[in-house]
């Protein structure tokens, strides 16, 4: 995605900036033989459309962008936030019709993202471990390994936790890290049950199964919404 946005303050319209604005647009030739190369340079043109107007640029603020469905869908709205100096701007990416331009457009408010539900992969988790060590553990170890993760990741403050990867899917679900603690004390949980050889070799696992969307991670939904003054627009 494109960092920087050239903004017109006059229409409220964006244009992402980057050398996608050159690329040209192919038709068919003459007869429906081979193919004709369509100039195109959105900037210039934005810029022609715009020209007595004022204009900025504004940046794309990391991590920020939210929307709802899939990422395939083309018709799908995202929404992200962009400093404009040292003002923030709502952007909501949006496309009218499926054979239009997408339009970036200014909301006036602030985007707020908030986590809704912290969960264990568990179906996933299990499915691994069996894959990696069923030959080495217990089927019950198993079992209580992944009761053990579910009950530390119950309590647990998604704030607290590091945000390590994300769905291309859905931007509403992010993946979080458990700290050292959190490992050391699933552990703690089956020492009394397990012997320590399998404590060993979850130790393993755990350390090897922690990088975005590993099993070991936890996935954090979340929600979003755009508020101004203090009452959500939506
Ligand atoms: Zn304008």
């Amino acid at each position: 995605m494109t960092r920087t946005l050239l903004r017109c303050y006059d229409c409220n319209r964006l244009l992402p900036l980057g050398a996608h604005n050159r690329a040209p647009d192919w038709r068919r030739g003459p007869g429906g033989c081979g193919y004709l190369e369509i100039p195109r340079d959105d900037e210039e043109r934005f810029r022609r459309i715009h020209a007595d107007h004022r204009l900025g640029e504004c940046r794309v603020v990391e991590g920020t962008i939210v929307g709802e469905g899939s990422a395939a869908d083309p018709m799908r709205v995202t929404y992200f936030e962009a400093m404009a100096g040292r003002e923030t701007i709502v952007v909501r990416r949006v496309r009218t019709r499926l054979d239009r331009p997408v339009i970036y457009e200014v909301l006036p408010g602030r985007l707020v993202i908030r986590p809704v539900a912290l969960e264990v992969q568990s179906r996933d988790l299990r499915r691994q471990l069996e894959f990696e060590l069923g030959e080495k553990l217990a089927a019950d170890t198993i079992s209580s390994f992944v009761g053990a993760v579910e009950e530390v990741a119950e309590r647990l403050d998604p704030d607290d936790l590091d945000e390590v990867g994300s769905d291309a899917r859905d931007a509403r679900l992010a993946y979080v890290r458990l700290g050292e603690n959190h490992l050391a004390e699933i552990l703690d949980r089956l020492r009394n049950d397990v012997p320590a050889e399998s404590l060993q070799w979850l130790h393993r696992f755990m350390a090897e199964n922690l990088e975005a969307n590993d099993v070991m991670n936890l996935v954090l939904r979340k929600t979003f919404f755009v508020e101004k003054g203090g009452s959500p627009l939506y």
